[in-house]
């Protein structure tokens, strides 16, 4: 007989470990799966030439793309899952993202929730994730009654003299919204001065709010709560009406030796990311389920977005000795060009971590002096929402490995938006010439850059349409729920993470209410 729990969570990222945290003080008995282990506290935690150089902690094999050839996706598998080296800039979507939006290449589909419906889940999901912030400066925040828990991290001298650049050059610069562990203690500067970034690298002194220190750790304290890691979920067995899932069949990896295990549960919560959730609903098909579990929309493994993304990196003319970067934003043309004959949304910009001399001369090989260009660099990333296309998806191939069907849209609207960037060089005080940094994403609008995967197993109202309710539980099971990214209906221009934190805590709420 399979060890039997009330709620079974696979996944401990941004999805899995805020759900898991949040059931944690029902006193119901937890079981939280994680294929990956902790990862490891070493000082090559802030190091470029381990992180981007020798790609020291990507850990998820290879995929392939549609034409069948490999590459390895920018993936974590640990506790903490993909937060341990996001960026923690935790957006809320804005308010007409909700909502069905024309761009050059298509609609960007209505949500079945609004803002005002998300508005307490950001909330608490922003108190959760110490969010750093100033409201009413951003032009396109959506509307909230409710402050930041904390005051945004201030600006260093450079980019205090950028935004004062900007906004003579008549745009609105913000405070960037940083999930970060600090207060006015430790502040930004001194706490993060040896790795100048939370972009990318595992924050060695735990001071980035990641699910792993904000969640899991905490919902360990319950004794109701159980991990077990390097346990890879292979495979959701359903009862014979195939109404609900009886058994989640587990490989557990005991020190080189695979194991398989047996576990069942009341209710079970997929969240292995939007990709790998989508994967292995795919296969876990069966006589009941022949298209893949809960997959009677034909739904299952499409829609996925990535966003259009590039990071550049703009050389100032005098120098920028910041530790802290990511601290400004500018939302000016995320609707539009408010000055041009352009219709669409073109996107948001933000800063990103330091380039160094290593990422300099590894992005740009030929570059005269790197370590001088990364003491004159600013750092930028650029994000131009991707569409909902029913052909972009996730497949397996004959050996059951990820393979991912992918064609980005709205590439004229993320040229204009790049295009609209050079444009404010000068008013910038930087040289007329800007450098890409592969690095970030493995390449731009390469398919290995996957960090935003979303929308392979929306939710939605109508079961024809959509994979999950709008409790995000299968339409076509009684007892299977998804948290990660897989839920969106459209990608919006901002990054996901907040989002997902923000319904992890909903659905959370939901099953809390559901559970005997
Ligand atoms: C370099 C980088 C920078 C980023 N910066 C930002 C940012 O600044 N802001 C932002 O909003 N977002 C950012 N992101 C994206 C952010 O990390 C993701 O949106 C977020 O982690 C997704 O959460 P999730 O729960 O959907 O999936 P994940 O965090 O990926 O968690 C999925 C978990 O499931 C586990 N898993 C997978 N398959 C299985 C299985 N079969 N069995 C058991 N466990 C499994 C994985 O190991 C992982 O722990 C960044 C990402 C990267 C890579």
């Amino acid at each position: 007989m399979p060890e039997h729990y009330d709620v079974i969570v696979i996944g401990s990222g941004a999805g899995g470990g805020t759900l898991t945290w949040a059931l944690a003080p029902t006193g119901k008995r937890i079981l939280l799966l994680e294929r990956g282990g902790w990862l490891p506290r070493e000082k090559e935690n802030w190091s470029s030439v381990a992180v981007w150089g020798d790609k020291r902690y990507r850990n998820s094999g290879f995929w392939s793309d549609g034409d069948g050839k490999e590459f390895l996706p920018k993936q974590h598998y640990y506790v903490g899952g993909n937060t341990k080296f996001y960026g923690a800039i935790l957006f809320r979507m804005r308010e007409r993202d909700f909502g069905a939006i024309t761009h050059v290449d298509g609609v960007s589909p209505a949500w079945p929730l609004t803002s005002a419906d998300w508005d307490p889940w950001y909330t608490k999901a922003e108190q959760l994730y110490s969010v750093h912030g100033q409201r009413g400066v951003d032009p396109t925040e959506p509307f909230t009654t409710a402050g930041y828990p904390w005051p945004a991290i201030s600006h260093e001298p450079r980019i205090e003299q950028l935004s004062d650049d900007l906004t003579k050059a008549g745009l609105h610069p913000f405070p960037l919204p940083n999930g970060i562990l600090i207060d006015e203690a430790m502040p930004a500067q001194s706490a993060c001065i040896r790795c100048n970034t939370c972009d990318g690298f595992p924050c060695l002194v735990q001071a980035k709010a990641d699910a792993a220190v904000v969640c899991v750790q905490p919902a360990l304290a319950h004794p109701n709560v159980t991990l077990r890691t390097h346990a890879r979920v292979v495979r959701l067995e359903t009862t014979g009406s195939g109404r609900a899932v009886s058994t989640v069949v587990v490989e557990r990896d005991e020190g080189g030796v695979l194991e398989r295990e047996e576990y069942s549960a009341d209710v079970v919560v997929l969240s292995a990311g939007a990709i790998n959730s989508a994967a292995l609903l795919l296969s876990s098909a069966g006589d009941l389920h022949p298209d893949g579990l809960g997959n009677s929309s034909a739904q299952v493994g499409r829609n996925l977005m990535l966003h259009n993304n590039s990071s550049l990196i703009a050389i100032s003319k005098i120098p920028n000795p910041t530790a802290f970067q990511k601290t400004l934003g500018i939302n000016d043309f995320y609707l539009g060009d408010p000055d041009g004959d352009w219709e669409f949304p073109l996107g948001a910009m933000q800063m990103l971590g330091r380039s160094d001399a290593f990422t300099i001369s590894f992005d740009v090989p030929d570059a005269e002096n790197p370590a001088d260009l990364a003491a004159h660099s600013l750092d930028f990333w650029l994000t131009t929402e991707d569409l909902p296309r029913p052909e972009n998806r996730v497949t397996l191939d004959g050996n059951g490995r990820i393979r991912l069907h992918y064609r980005p849209t709205n590439l004229e609207a993320h040229k204009r938006l790049n295009a609209k960037f050079r444009s404010l060089l000068d008013a910038m005080q930087c040289m007329d010439d800007v450098m890409e940094r592969q690095t970030y994403v493995g390449g731009r609008l390469g398919i290995s850059g996957v960090a935003h995967q979303n929308g392979t197993i929306r939710f939605g109202t109508d079961p024809a349409t959509s994979a999950l309710d709008v409790n995000c539980r299968m339409h076509d099971l009684d007892n299977l729920y998804v948290v990660d990214s897989s839920f969106f209906c459209s990608a919006s221009a901002v990054n996901p993470t907040l989002t997902i934190i923000a319904n992890a805590l909903r659905v959370a709420d939901h099953l809390a209410g559901r559970l005997p």
